[in-house]
């Protein structure tokens, strides 16, 4: 923060930071597994797009934010990693309310890695409960620009919770699958993937799970998914920065198919792993 290296506990923000009051920030998250950050320029190129589209300016061009992450991460320690990068409208010097006077703000950190599904749900996969609740429409939040605007998705959370689902999906503007408190979803269907398309964070994952598909020969669209097909999909899955790619058995009352790990899921899981050694995927951390 402010060009300082510090221990978690002590960053702070101003409570008068418009990322703080106001939601307004734009931010990203990479992961480093076993030394090495995992699809860093895609990352990147995201970030870098919603300050763009959000007006705001840093002082730091890609390189310049490169070397902050690896900072972070060498002076953690951490091998495996969650490593978020933060820009937020910050605030005025005058407490003026007209946004473009406000000074921009950039947050990195470095913390271990975590996942979305713990080691037993990736075994046996995840209960899930869809909730009415409709994620906030793209006209009034772009979610090509990944945003904390959650409300949606921890209302979907705790109408999951109180039908002892594990986690939610929530619906788009339209009734049909969105996403996830964190997350995108994948059906398989007949050796066909389909993933939404409309109303969704364009997640890393989500883009390393069509470059594998298409890598591999399987067919995969971005299109509109009901309740209905999702609940007689033969797969279910769901991609995430924090887990990966991670098997869904059960959604509200449905089993999806034999209520275990599919063939397809299992194989995504696999190559998305091996992956994280491809040279044109990966980034060597540099520890002092
Ligand atoms: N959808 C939302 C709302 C998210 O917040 C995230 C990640 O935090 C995702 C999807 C998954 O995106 P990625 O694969 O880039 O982590």
């Amino acid at each position: 923060m402010d060009g300082q290296y510090l221990p978690m506990s002590e960053a702070k923000i101003s409570v008068l930071d418009w990322g703080f009051l106001h939601s307004d920030a734009t931010y990203d998250t990479v992961h480093v597994w076993n030394g090495k950050f995992f699809r860093l320029d895609l990352h990147l190129d995201r970030f870098f797009g919603g300050i763009e589209r959000l007006r705001m300016k840093l002082p730091y061009d890609r390189e310049a934010i490169a070397s902050i992450l690896n900072n972070c991460v060498a002076l953690s320690g951490h091998k495996s990693a969650y490593v978020e990068m933060i820009c937020t409208r910050g605030s005025s010097p005058t407490f003026s309310r007209d946004p473009r006077q406000a000074e921009n703000r950039f947050i990195a950190f470095a913390v271990p890695f975590g996942s979305v599904a713990n080691k037993e749900q990736l075994e046996r996969g995840l209960h899930i409960a869809i909730s009415e609740t409709v994620r906030i429409p793209p006209k009034s939040v772009d979610p090509s620009i990944k945003n904390y605007h959650w409300l949606d998705l921890v209302k979907g959370l705790y109408d999951a919770y109180d039908k002892g689902a594990e986690t939610a999906l929530i619906v788009n503007t339209i009734g049909h699958i969105a996403e996830g408190p964190g997350f995108n979803v994948f059906l398989v269907k007949d050796g066909a993937l389909r993933t939404p398309a409309f109303g969704v964070l364009p997640g890393i994952t989500r883009r390393t799970v069509l470059d594998l598909c298409t890598e591999i020969g399987l067919p995969v669209t971005g299109g509109d998914i009901s309740r209905a097909e999702i609940k007689g999909a033969d797969e279910v899955f769901i991609t995430s920065t924090a887990g990966g790619i991670m098997p869904v058995s059960r959604i509200d009352e449905a089993m999806i198919g034999k209520g275990q790990v599919g063939p397809v899921t299992r194989r995504l899981m696999d190559l998305y792993w091996q992956k994280h050694d491809d040279p044109a995927w990966s980034t060597v951390v540099v520890y002092p």
